[in-house]
């Protein structure tokens, strides 16, 4: 193929050098995660003495069932915490707005 005898052995040829030097230039930018070792994680035993976001019991109370691939959380009452309220203002992910957002929502809403 002319393409291959063109680019020169083991230096690729000017399309691979021209993303080579784009990926190099971008490198500081989108290079590699930070590295998270070290940084030190939740206690598990807290963790287990958590409330639960739904029900409010601890977590350790709960059930967890993965056999079907999903892991189902099953609370141990039939309880449920208050709903939060319905006609508060909502961000575009759908999430209650907070912050100065919500300040301007509710000075838009009084006036
Ligand atoms: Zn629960």
């Amino acid at each position: 193929m002319a393409r291959d005898a063109a680019s020169r052995p083991d230096d690729g040829n000017a399309f691979t050098r021209f993303f080579d030097r784009v990926d190099h230039a971008l490198e500081p930018i989108f290079g590699a995660p930070p590295i998270t070792e070290g940084i030190e994680q939740d206690d598990p035993a807290e963790l287990q003495t958590r409330p639960c976001p739904v029900c409010g019991e601890a977590i350790s109370e709960h059930r967890f069932d993965d056999t079907a691939g999903n892991i189902v959380m099953t609370c141990p009452t039939e309880e449920r915490l208050p709903e939060r309220p319905t006609n508060a203002p909502l961000n575009e992910l759908g999430m209650p707005l907070s912050g100065r957002r919500a300040e301007r929502a509710a000075q838009s809403s009084a006036g």
